[in-house]
């Protein structure tokens, strides 16, 4: 893993918005680029679950926390992952 993290400028919080990470788990070869340069560590790689290829992929620990800085979503080389932008008003008049 990579040992040093470069810190974005992160866009300023939005109450309007949610973000969801969306990783294909199918896609992903679990390289932890994503998890390494994501400045609130949201991101980690399953410990007991693999994909058909055999490989350890990412998944999201903490999803509500995320920034939308779309770090991890530049930086994924297979592009497995990307951050879906959610209205806030739209979630609660949907819920
Ligand atoms: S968009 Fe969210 S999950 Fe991705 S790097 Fe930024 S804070 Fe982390
Ligand atoms: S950067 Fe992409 S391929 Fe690498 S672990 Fe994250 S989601 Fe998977």
């Amino acid at each position: 893993m990579l040992k040093s993290k470069r810190t974005p400028i992160l866009p300023p919080p939005s109450p309007e918005k949610k973000y969801e990470i969306i990783i294909d788990s199918e896609q992903c070869d679990g390289c932890e680029l994503c998890l390494s340069f994501c400045p609130k560590d949201l991101i980690e790689i399953s410990e007991d679950k693999f994909n058909s290829r055999m490989l350890h992929y990412a998944i999201v620990v903490k999803p509500e926390e995320c920034a939308g800085c779309r770090q991890c979503e530049r930086l994924c080389p297979t592009v497995s992952l990307y951050i879906l932008e959610k209205d806030n008003k739209e979630v609660i008049n949907n819920e």
